[in-house]
Parts: structure tokens; sequence; C-alpha cells
């Protein structure tokens, strides 16, 4: 397994292989790398000849008062888990690398990048397209894995394929979780002991909802308020939203039966989650 630079090294590799005809799998991450994570390079591994996994803290996709400089990192240690599950190199690039500073253009999916977390986090999703895109055309890939944990950028990420005809498939891999129900995130480490409690309430409140859905409820409005009581009854929390809309648009729907995603963003302290179910999951 080796840690590649640059784009250049890149594309010799990538032509090397495509000429010995192997298939390439793409994994984008900001890396310090944890198992949900490791599930995408497994999937990766297991359906590609070749995977790629980009480790890149992508300074497009943060806002001005965002925690880009404080992102945490460990290159040794997301070396270490790539190799142990077979994956085949790193693209680790430095910001210059990625981003000339004459750079004029960006890749916005209209209208699904300005919902849900668009709303708190205005450039974000076109930063997500911007650098996702320009790594399609780096690494050519087959196939790209993306968890659905982040599913707003899922369907954005889907949309821009489909709107600009990249030769890629897009791969949905279920949300890992901690023992305690917490969703993996590389955020969790911002977390003290008793916030990471609070934490808890996210899961606890989307599997009530759940239950409520299995048993017939389907009115919005109630499981989300359901919700939201769960979480507002524990410490440190914040709702930024939750929501229910349907999986394709985005947008909110009163009635849930099908093609629904219940979605949520809350600080936990200074710390902004984000988790979710939905059919797909
Ligand atoms: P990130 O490094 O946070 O940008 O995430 C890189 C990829 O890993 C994205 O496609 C995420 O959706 C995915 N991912 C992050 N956390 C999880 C998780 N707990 N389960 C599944 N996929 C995840």
């Amino acid at each position: 397994m080796e840690i590649i630079k640059t784009v250049s090294e890149v594309r010799d590799i990538v032509k090397k292989w495509r000429k010995a005809g192997h298939s390439i799998g793409l994994v984008p991450t900001m890396g310090y790398l944890h198992a949900g994570h490791g599930s995408l390079v497994e999937q990766s591994v297991k359906n590609n000849d070749k995977t790629v996994v980009s480790v890149f803290v992508n300074p497009a996709q943060f806002g001005p008062n965002e925690d880009l400089e404080k992102y945490p990192r460990d290159i040794k240690r997301d070396s270490e888990l790539v190799a142990s599950l077979g994956g085949d190199i790193i693209f680790k690039p430095e910001p210059e690398e990625m981003y000339k500073k004459s750079n004029a253009t960006t890749v916005k999916v209209e209208g699904l990048s300005q919902k849900l977390c668009g709303i708190t986090r205005p450039v974000h999703f076109v930063g997500v397209c911007q650098v996702v895109s320009k790594l399609f055309n780096i690494v050519t890939p087959d196939n790209a894995y993306f968890g659905l944990k982040d599913f707003q950028q899922y369907v954005i990420i889907n949309k821009m394929v489909e709107d600009l005809n990249f030769p890629v498939k897009i791969n949905p891999c279920a949300i890992v979780r901690d023992k305690n129900g917490l969703a993996l995130s590389s955020r969790n480490v911002y977390l003290t002991d008793e916030e990471t409690k609070s934490a808890l309430s996210l899961n606890q409140s989307l599997q009530y909802a759940k239950s409520l859905i299995s048993s017939g409820e389907k009115k919005a409005f109630f499981i989300i308020d359901e919700i939201t009581k769960i979480i507002n009854n524990v410490p440190y929390s914040k709702i930024d939203y939750v929501k229910i809309v349907d999986i394709d648009t985005l947008d909110d729907i009163d009635i849930v039966e099908k093609k629904y995603a219940v979605l949520l963003a809350v600080y936990i302290g200074k710390t902004r989650l984000i988790d979710n179910f939905t059919e797909l999951s």
C-alpha cells in the first residue's frame, strides 16, 4: 500500500492498471478513518481489482467558522487500516495540489444542495461536488463508495453523476454504529464523555421513530415531535433540524408511506452531528 501525493502519479498508476484490465474502486474520505470508512473500503476491495482511498480534508467544503483547522488527522493510522483491508493506494494531496489559486470552476447541484444541511452550511455541498468530481476525473473509478450516514451527500452525488454523465457507479453503504448506537464519525473525537452520553439520543430518537412508523404511525409532524422531545430532553443538545423527506427530492413530506428518509442534525455542545434512517438502511 502506497501513499501518493500528486495527481500525475495517480494518473500513471491508473494508466498501468487500466492497461492490465483492472477495475477500480474509489473511496473518498477526509481521513481519521474508522470502521465506517473501513466498511466502504471492504466493499470496494471485494468488488474491484484495485482500490484507491482518498484522504483529503477538503477546504472547499468548510465554511469560514467551521472546524477545518482542528479537523482530526492521523495518516499513520489511516494507512495501517487501508493496508489491513487490502486497499492499494491512498491518495493524499496537499490543498495546493488539488486547487490552483486560479481555480474558477465550481460544481453546484441546484436545489438539493440548499436544503437540510445546506441551510446551515451553504458552501458545503458545492465544495463536496467540486472535490468529488475532481477525484472522479483523476482516478476514473468504475465504482465509488459513499456512506448513507451522509444521506444528503449521497443523493446529491447521484444527481451530479446523472447530470454530468460521469461514467461511475455510486454504491451506497450502510451506516456503521458504535456498540452504543452512536453513528461512527471522525468528529465524535470532539465529544466529552458527558456529551457522548447525550449524543446517544440521536440514534435512540431515530429508533423510536422507526418503531412508531412500523406500528402504523404516518403523520410526519407527530414523529418529528417525538424525536424532538427525546433530543431536547438531554443536556448539551441543540437541534439544527429534524426532517422527514422524500428520498429523491429531499422535500418535506406530511405522510410517511414510501420513499422516505428521517434525517437529523444536532449540535451536541459545539459538535454538529448528523444521523438518519431511510428505506435504504
Ligand atoms: P468523511 O471522511 O466523513 O468525509 O466520510 C467519508 C465517507 O465515509 C462518506 O461517504 C461517509 O458517508 C462515509 N462514512 C462516514 N461515517 C460513516 C459511518 N458511520 N458509516 C458508514 N459510512 C460512513
